[in-house]
């Protein structure tokens, strides 16, 4: 198992690097075991082992082996001659007036990604990302213009949920009891990158996030955005179980064409049918549709009243995203006026239709201005030289 590539499409990265030790951090309960036995330890005893050492990675943080005092010091050492524990290195961490921090990692490679806290009153919600960029080019989006791409592995993703909890300073202290509200409360796969074009890694990542002895988020705690890969949608529900958002943004295929150019291989009808099933199979409440107000382009009362007929049936509510503007953007956002006249004839169709209010603007972290900095140097040096 140590030699298997653990990511697919883009880039293989193997977990373990010639002769090198196996991170545990990403690894599913049953990939943990696995990996303790393939190095050694007695299959009998393996369960228990990899229970424990799960305990400290994941409900404890802990980051030594030394510190798993319920393991015989010389367990202890086996386990540090044979793996790591290793999460992102956070290179700079932004904190916007309002509070949302962004952080930038680094991970394998050299590469750079983004997650975002964005804190609110008694819970907090974690934006993460799932891919170096983005294959597809919304013509919307800033990440979509980054071009240097590879999937993140389940342990980059389950690593930024780490780095986050030991920024806050939010694991348990033996002895003290917990605090009554929690400020990573809730995950967001919204940070760069199309998750359902990572699926094996966010799967996996999700499994480790959400179980109950370790970092306990629930399914119905983690929502996951994407552009419309329809058929892994089914998929989603059944391997992961959380909730749905979709960028939806536009009400025709047409405009959706522009947008999200991921609806010339799926468009609207199709999108629409595979969101129809979710619900039922994943036993949630409802999908989230994500829209957002570019003036002039998909923001008409027609828009509004269009995207209303075309949801029929489905339990939804409608995310209006006032546009993020980044350096360069071909889009202007909607007028308040304008965003509160389609949030009206959504709510009077019997939706939820809150406006996001932006967050860490000032720190370029809302909402599709993400971008990693080296990346975003890079062009900035070629501008100059241009
Ligand atoms: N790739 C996935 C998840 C990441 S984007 C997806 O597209 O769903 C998270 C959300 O931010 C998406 O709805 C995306 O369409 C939206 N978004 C992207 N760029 C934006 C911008 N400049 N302003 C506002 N929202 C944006
Ligand atoms: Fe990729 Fe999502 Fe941005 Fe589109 S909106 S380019 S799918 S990250």
């Amino acid at each position: 198992m140590a030699d298997t590539p653990i990511t697919q499409d883009l880039v293989t990265l193997p977990r373990t690097p010639p002769q090198g030790r196996t991170n545990l951090i990403g690894l599913t309960r049953a990939q943990l075991r696995d990996a303790l036995i393939a190095a050694g330890t007695a299959e009998k005893q393996a369960r228990m082992r990899s229970g424990q050492v799960w305990q400290w990675l994941y409900h404890w943080g802990a980051r030594d082996f030394a510190a798993m005092t319920n393991l015989a010091k010389p367990y202890r050492a086996w386990l540090a001659e044979h793996f790591t524990i290793e999460v992102p290195a956070i290179v700079s961490r932004s904190v916007s007036a309002d509070g949302t921090r962004k952080y930038l990692l680094r991970i394998a490679g050299g590469h750079e990604v983004e997650a975002v806290y964005i804190p609110e009153e008694g819970r907090g919600t974690l934006c993460v990302s799932s891919q170096v960029g983005c294959t597809l080019t919304c013509s919307f989006c800033h990440t979509g213009t980054q071009r240097l791409v590879r999937n993140l592995t389940a342990s980059e993703i389950v690593g930024q949920v780490m780095v986050a909890r030991d920024d806050l300073g939010e694991w348990p202290e033996p002895g003290k009891p917990r605090p009554q509200t929690r400020l990573v409360s809730n995950l967001v796969l919204m940070g760069m990158g199309e998750p359902l074009y990572n699926f094996e890694n966010v799967r996996d990542a999700m499994q480790v996030v959400m179980d109950n002895e370790g970092l306990s988020l629930s399914r119905k705690r983690i929502t996951l955005s994407t552009s419309g890969i329809v058929p892994e949608i089914a998929r989603t529900a059944e391997e992961i179980g959380c909730l749905l958002a979709v960028s939806f943004h536009a009400t025709t295929d047409e405009v959706r064409d522009k947008l999200v150019p991921i609806n010339r291989k799926w468009n609207i009808a199709t999108l629409l049918e595979a969101l129809r099933a979710y619900p039922k199979l994943s036993n949630s409440e409802r999908i989230t549709f994500e829209y957002v107000m570019l003036k002039g382009v998909n923001d008409s009362d027609e828009d509004a009243r269009r995207l209303v007929r075309l949801i029929a049936g489905i339990p939804a509510k409608i995310n209006l995203i006032p546009f993020n503007e980044w350096p360069g953007a071909p889009y202007e956002r909607s007028d308040p006026e304008r965003i509160e006249a389609f949030a009206d004839i959504v709510h009077k169709a019997g939706y939820a239709s809150p406006i996001r209010t932006p967050r860490g603007e000032d720190i370029m972290a809302a909402c599709g201005q993400l971008k990693s900095a080296s990346e975003r140097a890079r062009k900035g040096r070629r501008a100059a030289a241009e």
